[in-house]
């Protein structure tokens, strides 16, 4: 299962969960994105978070497991690569599905080697309420027909719950409890994720007064900081 995983939640739990069940998988493997190849538009959590909190998300189901193959590799996450890692790994002789959202999938042509990435593997789509599904049988209808492409759709209502969802959550100080894994919620808590950035001492000092610009105290110019108060930091006091 591929995703950027921003964080995980109980959406793509329930869809894996789903997909193993449905499709008599052995095993779903969650790759969280080192570079998600059409993500120019946010700035990503680091990879080591992500990974760390897909870990603690899916410990304790046996059939589940997480790979490093996308993070650990340079530059960005083509699925085809993905799969070709994987297949060395696993054996080229076991069956490939690759899941993820329906809105990610339904772009695979423009992806890399679409054609080769089609023969490796069979596709699962997961869709979250709400999703235009006459739109989408047809779409999965014209690449199954031109291209050969083996697209199955799965309907998850449990992905009502976004990633974007949750993260706006912290950032606006809203609850997430029930909506990711405890595990999950305690680590974005410790590790203070999705918060607004607060600015430092020094981004909120006021300007300098009575000079009537516009510099702080840490930007002026070294002739006008005020020099430390003499001998109280060498402790040498009368
Ligand atoms: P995304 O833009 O983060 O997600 C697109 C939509 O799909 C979002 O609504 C997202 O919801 C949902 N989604 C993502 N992963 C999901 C999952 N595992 N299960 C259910 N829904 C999921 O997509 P992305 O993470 O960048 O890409 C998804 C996968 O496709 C990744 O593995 C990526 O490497 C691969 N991909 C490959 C290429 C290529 O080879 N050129 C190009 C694009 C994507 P949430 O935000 O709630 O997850």
């Amino acid at each position: 299962m591929g995703g950027t995983f921003d964080p995980i939640h109980y959406g793509h739990l329930v869809a894996a969960e789903e997909a193993r069940h449905d499709f008599q998988l052995d095993l779903v493997l969650f790759v969280p994105s080192g570079q998600p190849p059409h993500k120019t538009d946010r700035a990503i959590t680091a990879a080591k978070h992500r990974y760390l909190m897909t870990v603690l998300a899916t410990l304790t189901n046996p059939h589940f497991a997480v790979s490093r193959v996308d993070i650990d590799r340079p530059g960005p996450s083509y699925t085809i690569d993905t799969i070709e890692l994987l297949r060395q790994q696993y054996g080229p002789d076991e069956e490939y599905f690759f899941i993820s959202g329906a809105d990610a999938i339904l772009e695979l042509l423009t992806w890399k080697e679409p054609e080769r990435l089609l023969g490796l593997c069979e596709f699962i789509a997961a869709t979250r309420p709400g999703f235009p599904l006459t739109a989408l049988s047809e779409t999965v209808g014209q690449l199954g027909e031109q291209y050969g492409a083996r697209v199955h759709v799965l309907t998850v209502p449990a992905l009502a719950i976004s990633s974007t969802d949750v993260r706006q959550r912290v950032a606006s100080g809203r609850p997430i409890r029930y909506l990711v894994p405890e595990t999950v919620l305690y680590y974005i808590e410790k590790n203070g994720l999705y918060r607004p950035r607060v600015p430092s001492p020094a981004e909120e000092a006021p300007p300098l007064e009575g000079r009537g610009d516009e510099f702080t105290a840490d930007e002026a110019p070294a002739d006008e900081v005020p020099a430390p108060a003499p001998s109280a930091a060498r402790g040498d006091a009368p």
